[in-house]
């Protein structure tokens, strides 16, 4: 692509560096932000740098929020012996969405993945196992999705706590393997989660 403007070029150079975005693509965007007001690209670059610089991790269970503990774990309606573990901030708003959830959660922030590079020690599983060792959880519900990294992420926690004297779960899948969490309607997704079926049953069934 030959640009007349090194700045179009700089723009669309960064703008397709996001997932999912070609140059084509890119230089559409820039193009409709020159034709916009100013303010528009104004408030568009603030909003990303105050995201990127203020974004905070829940401390207790590391979901993207803007404070130091999200507002579902400092909810005292919620039933905090209730852990429901999941890969990032997009099932929790798929789960929440559902309103069939009244636990907090355990955001992991990825699966294991050794095609990826991976690895348990780079998620946040020894805080969960923690957190279920010190005796402050009565249930885990497993809620990744069924990929072969869910599972495999899934048995590696078991694993850990599986001497603990608590309630581990999985969502019952009317959601078909592979199907990411995220896109599972809620009506399914909620009942998924209500009809929960215990996770050493789920093993055997594999
Ligand atoms: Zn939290």
């Amino acid at each position: 692509m030959e640009f007349s403007s090194k700045l179009i070029e700089k723009a669309v150079n960064e703008i397709s560096q996001l997932p999912g975005i070609g140059k084509r693509s890119a230089l559409r965007l820039v193009l409709h932000l020159l034709k916009q007001p100013k303010e528009q690209t104004d408030f568009l670059s603030q909003a990303l740098v105050a995201m990127r610089t203020d974004i905070k991790y829940c401390k207790n269970c590391h979901n993207i929020s803007d404070h130091d503990v999200c507002e579902i774990c400092a909810n005292p309606k919620r039933n905090h012996e209730l852990v429901c573990v999941v890969e990032d901030i997009r099932d929790v708003m798929a789960i929440e969405g559902t309103g069939q959830f009244r636990g907090v959660y355990h955001v992991l922030g990825g699966k294991i993945s050794p095609i990826e590079g991976v690895g348990p020690s780079q998620l946040k599983i020894s805080s969960l196992v923690e957190k279920v060792k010190s005796g402050l959880v009565a249930e885990v519900i497993f809620a990744l999705s069924s990929t072969m990294e869910g599972d495999t992420t899934n048995f590696y926690i078991y694993k850990q706590i599986a001497d603990s004297n608590i309630i581990m779960s999985t969502i019952a899948r009317g959601i078909a393997v592979g199907d990411e969490l995220e896109y599972a309607d809620e009506v399914t997704l909620g009942r998924s989660i209500l009809h929960r079926i215990p996770f050493e049953k789920s093993i055997k069934s594999n």
